[in-house]
């Protein structure tokens, strides 16, 4: 209880002083920030074991005052460790998937790594967070009663903004390396953040963040990312990992160390047609083991559903979504310290587990 309050009075003093270096940091480069960029730094309460708040301008500076750049958090570890490769959390690729950006936000305000560098990227898409998805609306805002307040998070889409991006939507849309004769996708999809990876640091915006996050893997040596979603109940995607294949095996052994916790989680393989795609490209492209994690969102229909109770829904709360997506990088970070040197390397606490979430929720916002 004594560590408990000791932070909550810390989080108001330390969120003050990050606030402060990010808006010095935006004012040396000279460039106004976005209000898309402002919007996503008031959602977090970052704990003390963040050390600095970056940008990801800082990996592709034309994106800095665009509505698609975004927040970066580096949280400290307690016994850092030279060698020792980082760990990237990645929320809000997809606005409309409320679950991966309030896991990484806690990982904002609890996570203590004890020898890695975490990385989080909370609104990977901060665009995509500022207007309602126009097949499936939902709610303006999830609005969290918490410890330190009322906590909200908006509810956007899955795609950037039409106004912000610079790039006019093609008939068609190849991802990057789609082979020839390929059918391609929908021009929207072009503002997909998911299916511009690697990214170009010269194409439209959106794929511009795509390789910022790109380069942010490779310059802060990331050695395993996790890019948190959520699936609809028709999409069949819910309750999955999906694992490149070259570290297939630690998300096989994060499946049997999260069913020990009593989440049951799907393991699939990222494939050739998956151009585009996170797990994919950062697998083939960076020296990351990359995952990518889906939960449920019901409130995800055709048609949108704004009055979904994202909150409490029985089959599907946030604390259990939350939780689950918690667990589920805690068993494969679990399966990667137990076989990688140094031994333990991938260890964060501080985090809530889904026990502590469905207990008392609201503790930790
Ligand atoms: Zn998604």
């Amino acid at each position: 209880m004594k560590c408990f309050f000791g932070r909550r009075a810390a989080v108001p003093f330390f969120a003050a002083l990050l606030l402060a270096a990010v808006a010095a940091a935006a004012a040396a480069q000279g460039q106004a920030r976005n209000p898309a960029f402002d919007a996503a730094l008031a959602e977090q309460r970052p704990g003390p074991a963040v050390s600095r708040v970056g940008a990801l301008s800082d990996y592709v500076p034309s994106l800095a005052g665009t509505a698609l750049d975004s927040p970066v958090y580096f949280i400290e570890p307690g016994a850092p460790s030279p060698g020792i490769p980082a760990i990237l959390i990645l929320g809000g690729t997809h606005g409309n998937e409320p679950a991966g950006i309030v896991t990484a936000s806690l990982f904002i305000s609890w996570a203590r790594p004890v020898s890695a560098r975490v990385i989080v990227v909370p609104r990977a898409n901060a665009s995509g967070a500022t207007w309602p998805d126009p097949d499936r609306p939902g709610p303006e805002y999830i609005v969290v009663p918490g410890a330190s307040g009322e906590r909200r998070f908006r509810y956007g889409s899955r795609l950037t903004k039409p106004g912000d991006e610079i790039a006019a939507d093609p008939d068609v849309f190849y991802p990057q390396g789609t082979p020839a004769g390929a059918k391609g996708l929908a021009g929207g999809e072009a503002r997909n953040l998911n299916r511009c990876y690697p990214g170009d640091a010269a194409g439209s915006l959106t794929s511009r963040a795509a390789a910022a996050i790109t380069a942010l893997i490779g310059r802060e040596r990331v050695g395993a990312a996790f890019d948190l979603h959520e699936a609809g109940p028709s999409s069949g995607l819910a309750w999955d990992i999906v694992a490149h294949p070259k570290n297939i095996e630690y998300a096989a052994m994060g499946i049997l160390a999260a069913a020990d916790r009593g989440v049951n989680m799907v393991l699939d393989q990222s494939r050739e047609e998956h151009r585009g795609l996170s797990h994919r490209e950062w697998g083939e492209g960076t020296a990351a083991a990359a995952y990518l994690i889906e939960t449920l969102n019901m409130g995800q229909v055709a048609g949108g559903n704004p009055a979904f109770d994202q909150l409490g829904d029985k089959k599907a709360p946030l604390w259990k979504r939350v939780g689950i997506q918690i667990e589920t990088i805690q068993a494969i970070l679990q399966a990667h310290s137990e076989t990688d040197e140094p031994a333990g390397w991938a260890a964060i606490e501080g985090l809530p587990g889904i026990e502590a979430l469905q207990h008392d929720f609201s503790k930790y916002f």
